[in-house]
Parts: C-alpha cells; sequence; structure tokens
C-alpha cells in the first residue's frame, strides 16, 4: 500500500480556512448587520439583546469573547457588532502587539464605548496581557515613565470601551483573561442549507448566476465554512463563465470542485491523507496528534484547528484519550475493508 505525501498547493488553497490573498474581496461581502448575519442563531440571539441591553443604558458592551475555528465570521461578528452599537472599531491581533506600549497606545485612543477587536488573542504576549487586566476591568492603565530608580508609575484613566477577543483556541486563554470576558459565544461549523444561503447571497452580491442547486453543492462541500464557501463560489465562476454560459449548475460545481480535488463530501487531499495515514501506519488508531503530524508532515496546529472540526463533525474522525481514531466512515470512504475496531466509534 503506497501513500503520497506530495502537496499541491491549490487544493490546499481552495479548502484552506485561514485568509488568502484571494480573499481580498471579503470585505465587499461581509454581512453588516446581525439580520443579513446567516447561522450561529443562539449567539445571535444573546448578542442581540446584550446589544440593546447596553444601548439602553447607553453604556459600552461587556467585553466578548468568540471562539471557534478560522474562517466562521469572528471578525465579521465583531464590525457587526460595532455598526449595531453604532461606535468605531479598531482592529488588531495579539501577535501584532509586541510591547505594552502598543497597546497602551491603542487603548488611549479609544474614544468612549469604542470597541477594541484583537484577533488571535491566545497569542498575546504574556507582559502585554497583563496591561490588559485593570484596562478590561476598571478601564485603567499604569504606565512606567523613567528608567531605574527615578522611573514613576502614572496610572491613566481610559474610555470605557469593550474589548472583543477572537480566538480559534479558547483553551490557551489563561485564566485571568477569561475570566474577564463578560460574554463568551462559541461559533459553530455552518449547516449546509445556512451555507447555501451564504453563497446564494454572496453570488447575488458579485452579479454570479446560480442555481439552487449549485449552491447546495457548494455548500455541502465548504466544510462548514463561510470563507471556505465564497472562495469556491468565485473558483466555481471561472469554470462556469469558461464551460458553461456563466450559470453555476449542480453538475458546473461538481465538476469544478472535482477538479480542485474537493471530493464529493467535501473532503480534500490532505483529510485523505490524515485518514488514511491513521489506516495505513496505525491500524486506524489511536495515534497521537503530534504523531499524526510529522507522519504527514504538517503542523500539529492545524491539523487540529482546522481539519479535525470537520473530520469529526462528519464522523469520519475520532478522539479519545490515548489518540485519534478513524471511524469505519473512514475506511468506506477511502474504499477500503474497515479493519478497526467498533468500540472506536463510540
Ligand atoms: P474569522 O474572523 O472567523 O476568521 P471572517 O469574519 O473573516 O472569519 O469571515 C470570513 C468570510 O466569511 C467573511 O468575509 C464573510 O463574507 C463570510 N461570512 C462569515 N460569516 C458569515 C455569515 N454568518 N453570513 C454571511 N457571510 C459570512
Amino acid at each position: 500500500m503506497s501513500i503520497s505525501f506530495s502537496s499541491d498547493g491549490e487544493e490546499k488553497i481552495v479548502t484552506s480556512t485561514s485568509f488568502q490573498p484571494e480573499d481580498a474581496a471579503e470585505g465587499s461581502l461581509r454581512p453588516r448587520t446581525l439580520d443579513e448575519y446567516i447561522g450561529q442563531e443562539k449567539a445571535k440571539e444573546n448578542l442581540r439583546i446584550f446589544i440593546q441591553a447596553a444601548k439602553l443604558r447607553g453604556e459600552a458592551l461587556d467585553h466578548v469573547l468568540l471562539h471557534g475555528p478560522p474562517g466562521l465570521g469572528k471578525t465579521t461578528l465583531a464590525g457587526i457588532i460595532a455598526n449595531e452599537m453604532g461606535v468605531n472599531l479598531r482592529i488588531t491581533s495579539g501577535p501584532s502587539i509586541e510591547k505594552a506600549g502598543d497597546l497602551a497606545a491603542l487603548l488611549t485612543n479609544l474614544q468612549e464605548n469604542d470597541i477594541l477587536f484583537v484577533d488571535e488573542i491566545h497569542r498575546l504576549d504574556r507582559a502585554v496581557e497583563e496591561v490588559l487586566y485593570p484596562a478590561m476591568e476598571d478601564f485603567v492603565i499604569d504606565i512606567i515613565i523613567g528608567k531605574g530608580p527615578s522611573a514613576n508609575s502614572i496610572r491613566l484613566d481610559l474610555p470605557h470601551f469593550t474589548l472583543i477577543g477572537a480566538t480559534t483556541r479558547s483553551g490557551q486563554l489563561t485564566a485571568p483573561l477569561r475570566d474577564r470576558f463578560g460574554v463568551t459565544l462559541r461559533l459553530e461549523l455552518y449547516t449546509p442549507e445556512e451555507l447555501a444561503r451564504i453563497v446564494t447571497r454572496s453570488a447575488g452580491i458579485l452579479g454570479i448566476e446560480i442555481e439552487p442547486e449549485g449552491a447546495r453543492e457548494i455548500a455541502s462541500r465548504s466544510r462548514g465554512t463561510p470563507r471556505i464557501a465564497n472562495r469556491m463560489l468565485r473558483r466555481v465562476r471561472d469554470f462556469a463563465q469558461v464551460t458553461a454560459g456563466g450559470v453555476i449548475t449542480r453538475a458546473v460545481a461538481n465538476d469544478a470542485l472535482l477538479r480542485l480535488d474537493v471530493d464529493r463530501d467535501g473532503l480534500d487531499a490532505l483529510d485523505r491523507r490524515m485518514l488514511r495515514a491513521i489506516i495505513d501506519y496505525y491500524g486506524g488508531g489511536p495515534v497521537g496528534l503530534e504523531t499524526l503530524a510529522a507522519t504527514i508532515n504538517e503542523e500539529a496546529v492545524t491539523l487540529e484547528d482546522v481539519y479535525e472540526p470537520y473530520l469529526m463533525q462528519q464522523g469520519y474522525l475520532t478522539r479519545t484519550p490515548r489518540g485519534r481514531c478513524v471511524t469505519r466512515k473512514a475506511f468506506e470512504h477511502l474504499g477500503l475493508e474497515f479493519h478497526g475496531q467498533e468500540s472506536m466509534e463510540l
């Protein structure tokens, strides 16, 4: 049995959840209001109430932590909250705030009730994080002026602001930081029906003609992720224009996605490689994440954040205390005879 480790960049880009240069047009597809934001009903319902209550009191919204896999709409939601609250939004990310001074500059430039969005907040430097605690809790920061024995600490008042933190891994947040968020919202992978609505909406904005069956085909193959669905839509449009007079039908979508190496169940080459490696080298599992990552030459975080959520949601993979196991469904999908233990599927 042979397994190929070559990875051709093409299929990785179309199903990658991370932001790609070709997604630059995403801005125009971003919903601006809660009503336009499709799916995530539970998170939306809660937010609607919190926003209304804060507006009634004329106060800043409580700090919000958004967590969930990439591409599900965390940045979009931060924009919507700012829009619904009628305040400014400043966007930054954990790794780009290098020093405590950088954060102090950001905070002191905010206006009353403004929103500071910090993407990848689990990657904040610890010294920077400590500045954030009093800022979040009491709206003050302590700044040290000067050096050595003559150094002086002064306390600055900040405007009341809302911090919206986004993370793909809430488990990596330190407890003191996590505890300072009044609202925590978990974003879930989208259902194919919700994604079909997103694809149809995006097609309308981009002026692409699409049949309902075409939208459903793209939706069911985009790993529960709007970013992927929108990217697939743009790719499939190219095929539709060249081969089918510009209309995206089910057949055009199917043909285009197969060419992009996304199979009928929405798995891409890396998904299949991962499942195949667990079967070929570890008898179907269990295998530890790091070992598996080394076997297929990928980063463990990528497998954990990007690939596993979808494979688990679709029932191809399970996580056990001893490691990852594939299910009967995975064997069947790869056209192999099942030789794992039935109990693994529990
Ligand atoms: P994240 O910050 O979680 O990585 P983004 O907010 O950048 O994800 O969303 C990626 C793209 O997906 C956005 O450009 C937006 O067009 C689309 N999108 C995300 N969520 C929704 C939604 N609920 N309804 C419609 N489009 C969405």
